[in-house]
């Protein structure tokens, strides 16, 4: 029996009392949902148990209610982890109401090289489409943050990892070069296991397009800003997340061309500590911020007042 971190512990100990609670490091803004969940938590505990309510967190353990995880974007209210948030449920929480345009919602792959490996890959884009209700791993359209008329593309790890493979890729293209024509910034929220290998070159050459069009779209000194969540590797890291006029991230996000593992044997040495995640990367100066789930929308639409600025006043002037 694990009598655990509870307050009551350290109370009936006595000598302990001095001691200011049992806050834990939150280390970033925030913190006065801290203390109130912890103690509705520890209360109720006992009596509602049902399977499902709960969700216990991966960085501290601390058990959070399902509701309130939703309430807070899918951040732990003890430690602020970041929980993985599906493409719908992200876009919700940045795009004014009623105002996003889906693009190319039907849009789906084709087993181009009939991909067998345990399982044949039309098999695997039909077990997806149906757990995650997506016909594949991004969502794209056209929408308004705060004041800003934007192109918008979400990937979603639920997807087959958020594999990029020819959809993808395709519908981040077309999005890329809507906004371009259009003259709109963009914002693209990847996260990634990489390129789709059961696409083989199909995939890989998503990579060159995406980039060649964001290229047309920087040609049109129109504003880019890439955010990297938990985990963004390989292939996209490599090209579209990778060059964003502004490259942010959430915080703890795990970011990467090779993973760890492969890294530490090819090279033989040992990693730093804090290795490919947002933290490290923003102290070596891969990316331009860390930004909160719960902060994203304001912080976005400052950058964008910023990025935008200038291309208003020309045009007025
Ligand atoms: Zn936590």
């Amino acid at each position: 029996m694990s009598m655990a971190t509870t307050s009551f512990t350290k109370k009936s100990l006595g000598h302990e009392t001095a001691e200011p609670a049992v806050t834990p490091p939150p280390a970033s803004g925030g913190t006065t949902f801290v203390k109130k969940p912890k103690l509705g938590a520890a209360k109720s505990k006992k009596r509602e148990i049902p399977e499902g309510l709960w969700t216990k967190c991966p960085k501290c353990t601390t058990m959070v209610f399902d509701k309130e995880l939703d309430e807070n974007l899918k951040v732990c209210t003890h430690c602020q982890y970041h929980f993985p948030i599906g493409a719908r449920e992200r876009i919700h929480s940045l795009v004014e109401t009623c105002t996003f345009e889906q693009m190319d919602a039907d849009m789906s792959s084709v087993d181009v090289l009939n991909f067998t490996g345990a399982a044949s890959y039309t098999s695997k884009l039909e077990k997806y489409q149906q757990s995650t209700g997506l016909k594949d791993a991004v969502i794209t359209g056209i929408g308004k943050i705060g004041e800003h008329r934007l192109a918008l593309g979400v990937m979603d790890f639920s997807f087959l990892g958020g594999s990029m493979g020819s959809v993808v890729g395709e519908k981040l293209t077309r999005l890329i070069e809507s906004a371009t024509a259009k003259g709109l910034p963009i914002i693209l929220i990847s996260t990634s296991g990489g390129a789709r290998m059961y696409e083989g070159m199909f995939s890989l050459m998503q990579m060159a397009k995406t980039c060649g069009a964001l290229a047309y779209h920087a040609q049109a000194r129109l504003p880019y800003i890439s955010v990297l969540t938990d985990p963004t590797m390989a292939g996209v890291m490599a090209s579209f997340a990778g060059i964003g006029d502004l490259i942010l991230a959430e915080p703890g996000a795990m970011i990467g061309f090779a993973g760890p593992r492969v890294i530490k044997d090819t090279t033989q040495a040992e990693l730093p500590p804090g290795f490919q995640t947002a933290e490290f990367l923003l102290e070596h100066g891969l990316i331009d911020a860390i930004v909160s789930r719960k902060d994203m929308k304001t912080q976005l639409i400052d950058y964008l007042n910023y990025l935008t600025a200038n291309q208003k006043q020309p045009a007025a002037a």
